[in-house]
């Protein structure tokens, strides 16, 4: 069976590379592991996501927002960074620069149900669930990709967006730099008396870091950030103690606190690609770029990657080129790496900074918030960065 395009994992990057592809006319094959109720329905996994102003934009653009309900939208006005028990915080305000806010919160099951509804609309994309991909090859005129279920598909182009810990990309021999932080971070949700004032806070308490994101109404998202051992003792604390923990760590600032969904674990792994294309193989996702969560950039990098690399794709197009060809691939290359590699190496750097309690390590950090909050450049650089404003002004749609 030939295609022009395999997209291997229909997980949040590969349904919006699809849907990315609509007017293309490209025939588009996604193979997806998960059973087709789960892409229809996922469940809610404790992550809720934060977008950034630029995110908001490739997703209207690919007719995704407007699927979401506004009730599922939490945006972030200001946002908080504090440093051990020192009641001084580096903040950010978006009525500053005039925006409507620094980013919005959508829950990750939001996010892939509205991308799953859009997609399976598209005449010329095919889902099929329920299978693996289990062994690849490419060469210089085609790509092969055998499945569980005994098929072999021939394609122009393979895209894997197959996770972090993508098998594909192993296969394709594509080696990747991996970080553990021997951390685990606990996500769910929580209710409170106070309202939140729609301000997220960051809190590099010692040992542990806590994360406090506003959800509509009077609740929030709670990310936590803890050697292993310790997580699995905050997963085994009964609810009542849980709360109490939170609400104590928090200071009260929410006034009483009670979970409102099941606590869950993600192992801290940060991966990022050698490199991010072979012949006829790209990498897009976290199986591309997997990201620490703290600076929140995970899915906002794979919405660019695969916005990128679509287009890349319809630029050969119009030129008669090849669209699995190396000439467009590289190109991909070239920019997601510029994009992806400092934001990598960076976001590494904030959280080896930030959880390492030695006396240095502690009095940088107090140089680093007051320099951060002191001086305007630093300050308007972290902020872009955060939340990629200023890229949503620029054309097409900011890249
Ligand atoms: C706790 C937490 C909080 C986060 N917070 C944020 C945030 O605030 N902002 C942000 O931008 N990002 C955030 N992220 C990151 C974000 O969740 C990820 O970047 C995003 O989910 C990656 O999407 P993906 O499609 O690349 O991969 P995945 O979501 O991992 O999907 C991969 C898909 O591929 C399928 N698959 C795998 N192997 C195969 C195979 N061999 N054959 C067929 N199918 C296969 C899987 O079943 C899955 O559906 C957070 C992550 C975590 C863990």
């Amino acid at each position: 069976m030939k295609q022009d395009i395999i997209i291997i994992g229909a997980g949040p990057a590969g349904l919006a590379f699809a849907r990315s592809l609509v007017d293309t006319g490209l025939k588009v094959t996604m193979i997806e592991r998960s059973p087709l109720e789960q892409l229809k329905a996922p469940a809610f996994d404790g992550r809720d996501i934060a977008l950034t102003n630029l995110s908001v934009k490739l997703l209207q653009g690919l007719g995704i927002w407007s699927r979401i309900q506004n009730s599922d939208i939490s945006p972030i006005k200001q946002a908080r960074v504090l440093d051990g028990a020192s009641p001084y915080f580096l903040d950010f305000d978006s009525t500053e620069d005039d925006i409507e806010a620094l980013g919005y919160l959508v829950s990750n099951n939001v996010i892939r149900k509205a991308l799953y509804d859009e997609v399976s609309t598209i005449e010329n994309v095919e889902i099929i669930s329920n299978v693996s991909v289990t062994g690849l090859d490419t060469n210089s005129t085609r790509a092969s990709v055998r499945l569980s279920n005994g098929q072999t598909m021939e394609s122009s182009l393979v895209v894997a967006a197959d996770s972090r810990f993508s098998e594909t990309r192993r296969m394709m021999g594509i080696a990747a730099s991996m970080h553990d932080f021997g951390r685990t971070v606990t996500v769910c949700r929580m209710s409170h008396e106070k309202p939140h004032l729609n301000i997220a806070h960051e809190c590099f308490s010692y040992g542990r870091t806590l994360a406090v994101l506003p959800l509509s109404g009077n609740q929030s998202s709670i990310v936590i950030t803890a050697p292993t051992d310790v997580t699995e003792q905050l997963l085994q604390l009964p609810d009542e103690q849980f709360n109490m923990d939170i609400q104590q760590r928090f200071e009260n600032r929410l006034g009483k606190m009670e979970l409102v969904s099941e606590r869950h674990p993600y192992p801290l792994v940060a991966v990022h690609a050698r490199k991010f294309v072979t012949t006829r193989y790209a990498l897009i996702g976290d199986a591309a770029v997997g990201m620490h969560p703290v600076t929140a950039h995970g899915y906002n990098l794979g919405l660019r990657g695969q916005h990128q690399l679509a287009n890349d794709i319809k630029q050969a197009i119009k030129q008669r080129d090849d669209i699995g060809g190396s000439e467009v691939l590289k190109n991909y290359q070239a920019k997601h790496t510029r994009i992806t590699r400092p934001l990598y190496h960076g976001t590494n750097g904030i959280v080896n900074l930030f959880t390492n309690d030695a006396v240095p390590a502690k009095l940088l950090r107090k140089v680093v918030l007051r320099l951060s909050n002191n001086f305007k450049p630093v300050k308007y650089l972290i902020k872009q960065t955060l939340t990629e404003t200023r890229l949503t002004q620029k054309t097409p749609l900011g890249l």
